[in-house]
């Protein structure tokens, strides 16, 4: 399987941490294959805390995608993630975005949906992942993703911005 990760973080040492993530997906049944640059966002919902820093990374999978969202909560536990609130801060979010194994996967359920719930409305999800696959479509109906990035910028120019690191995964 293919499978498209949203990575962020806006407590502790959060560049680190995503290194630390990435080097730890990089592992047993997992590859990393490719990773966007580090993106600096707003916070959406409660403006009251720390920039996040995201990132998308693209890995080959041999797992289903159940196990392979097992591994990402165990893995924002392992490296700190502690319980807040939705929408609060947070020391990692792991999201899976897309995943795809002879065609997309679709699941529509409450511990796991593919497309992410939250794909399509969120410059900080969509900016570093078409950075990576700037051709993604919505599997749903096969919409271009880079429509939905377009309509982002024009409503908030200055959500997001990259930020000037490069090779920073490898760091
Ligand atoms: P956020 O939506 O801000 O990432 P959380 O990380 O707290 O919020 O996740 C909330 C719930 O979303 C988790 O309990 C998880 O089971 C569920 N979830 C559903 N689909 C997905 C997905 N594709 N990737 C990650 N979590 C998902
Ligand atoms: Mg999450």
């Amino acid at each position: 399987m293919i499978a498209w990760l949203g990575l962020g973080g806006n407590l502790g040492p959060v560049r680190a941490t995503l290194v630390r993530a990435l080097r730890e997906l990089d592992q047993g049944p997992c590859r990393v294959q490719a990773v966007s640059g580090l993106w600096l966002t707003k916070p959406v919902g409660p403006a009251d805390q720390p920039d996040f820093l995201n990132a998308a990374a693209r890995l080959a999978v041999a797992l289903g995608p159940g196990a392979l969202l097992e591994r990402l909560q165990e893995l924002e536990r392992r490296l700190g993630r502690r319980s807040r609130p939705h929408w609060r801060e947070r020391e990692l979010d792991l999201d899976l975005l897309l995943a795809r194994e002879d065609g997309p996967l679709l699941v529509a359920g409450a511990r796991l949906a593919l497309p992410h719930p939250g794909l399509c409305g969120r410059a900080f999800v969509l900016e570093p992942l078409l950075e990576l696959d700037p051709d993604l479509r919505d599997p749903r109906d096969g919409r271009e993703l880079s429509l939905d990035v377009r309509r982002l910028r024009a409503q908030e120019p200055d959500a997001v911005r990259r930020m000037e690191d490069p090779g920073w995964c490898r760091s």
